[in-house]
């Protein structure tokens, strides 16, 4: 048979592409037909509220090594243990810097004036909002570092006074075993077995151990404490009651009027200088859950032994790297925590009782506590913990039965 010849053939072949063409656009108009109803309840589904993202921790140490930003951590030689933090700010009154001066190292600061505290994080979600977190004390998780010494004397006091009011959610996270003092308080008694030495590495092994027993503890507030603070309970629950626990809140009071530098070592040779605003442990601070939870890549499971190592500075210095440095959230100043690095005395009498934590020192030297004269005689309470107490709890059975003027 005789091909056919080429332009015979072209017509052929366009005719069939058409018809083909035409067979398939019903088709496929058919086919969008039939989709129309199952597409809608698809879309409907994007209406619908999402859950919240949840970061949990991590189950194994291994795991976090994993998610190590790298190179990020490993500081250089800086001046390590409690020199460092307590160094420059030795002399009293050199500390007491005005915090609402301090608002231009952040922009989005203001100053909140009922707290005295300065809202803000720079990831904080609900930012701006000022969302009201309907609080009770049980929702805060009061860790209180202590060590076997000062069982009798520094815990003694705070089992009589505020830890009595406080005993369920109060951890005291020490490092011997004592009978005594389970039998003596209601308070969680935690033996972290860590060394009871004063160094950097057995301190940062108590904190790795608060922050554990934290995030088990499903409570909305992680707060520090030593064991020579005073928490004036009300006052904290006042306090975190204006910011909500998913928000990103770090609150406490530097010791230093600017922030520590560290020597930050990128991978194996050179490093770049990390600035960063902390907390000092001694006049206690604060996180929320919701940042906690984000920690948790550098504090979970012994981590925050690791990281500590890393940038070689103590615990509290180490919480502030972690979360100004490595997390971005800023520090929330507030003037209403105390620590003995300050002058205690200048505190105006009539606002004692608003502050947040106090704390007491300089026995050696000179005495170091807030002055508030009722009640107690200096002799009888020299640290004027009980003073303080007693103008709280007025009905407490060993308070002097004065006749309660305070506002609380
Ligand atoms: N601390 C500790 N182990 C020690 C000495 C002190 O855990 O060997 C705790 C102590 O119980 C307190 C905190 O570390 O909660 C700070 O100790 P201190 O007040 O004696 O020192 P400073 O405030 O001058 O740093
Ligand atoms: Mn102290």
């Amino acid at each position: 048979m005789k091909p056919l010849s080429r332009p015979v053939r072209m017509h052929i072949a366009s005719v069939g592409v058409s018809k083909f063409c035409f067979l398939l656009s019903l088709a496929f108009c058919g086919l969008l037909l039939l989709l129309i109803p199952t597409l809608q309840p698809s879309t409907r589904q994007v209406d619908l509220p999402q859950p919240r993202p949840q970061v949990r921790p991590a189950q194994t140490g291994s795991s976090h090594h994993t998610r190590y930003p790298a190179g990020s951590v490993h500081a250089g030689e800086t001046d390590s243990t409690t020199g460092l933090k307590r160094s420059s700010a030795g002399q009293w009154g050199s500390i007491e810097t005005d915090v609402t001066r301090k608002d231009n190292h952040s922009p989005k600061r203001g100053t909140d004036s009922k707290t005295g505290a300065l809202p803000g994080g720079k990831r904080s979600g609900l930012s701006g909002l000022r969302t009201r977190d309907l609080l009770e004390l049980k929702d805060i998780f009061i860790a209180v570092k202590t060590t076997k010494k000062y069982h009798k004397s520094r815990l003694g006091l705070l089992t009589q006074t505020w830890v009595s009011q406080a005993q369920e959610q109060t951890y005291i996270f020490t490092d011997g075993e004592d009978n005594e003092l389970r039998r003596r308080t209601g308070a969680n008694i935690i033996n972290t077995n860590c060394s009871a030495a004063h160094t950097r590495q057995a301190l940062c092994c108590k904190m790795s151990v608060e922050y554990d027993k934290f995030i088990e503890s499903q409570k909305k507030w992680f707060c520090h404490v030593d064991d020579d603070n005073y928490v004036i309970l009300p006052s904290l629950l006042r306090l975190l009651s204006s910011y909500h626990h998913s928000q990103d809140v770090y609150l406490g009071r530097p010791s230093l009027d600017h922030p520590i530098e560290a020597a930050e070592r990128v991978k194996s040779d050179g490093s770049v200088s990390v600035k960063f605003w902390f907390a000092t442990g001694g006049a206690g601070f604060c996180i929320s859950r919701g940042l906690a939870l984000k920690m948790s890549p550098w504090a979970s499971l012994g981590n925050f032994i690791s990281t500590a190592e890393k940038i070689r500075l103590p615990d509290d210095c180490t919480i502030g790297y972690i979360i100004e440095a490595l997390l971005e959230v800023s520090l929330t100043h507030t003037h209403l925590f105390h620590s003995h690095l300050e002058n205690l005395q200048k505190l105006p009498t009539d606002t004692v009782l608003d502050q947040v934590t106090l704390s007491y020192g300089g026995f050696e030297n000179r005495r170091n506590v807030v002055s508030i004269v009722r009640g107690f005689s200096l002799a009888e309470d020299p640290t004027r913990f009980k003073t303080v107490h007693c103008l709280l709890y007025a009905d407490t059975d060993w308070c002097p039965k004065l006749k309660a003027r305070h506002k609380h």
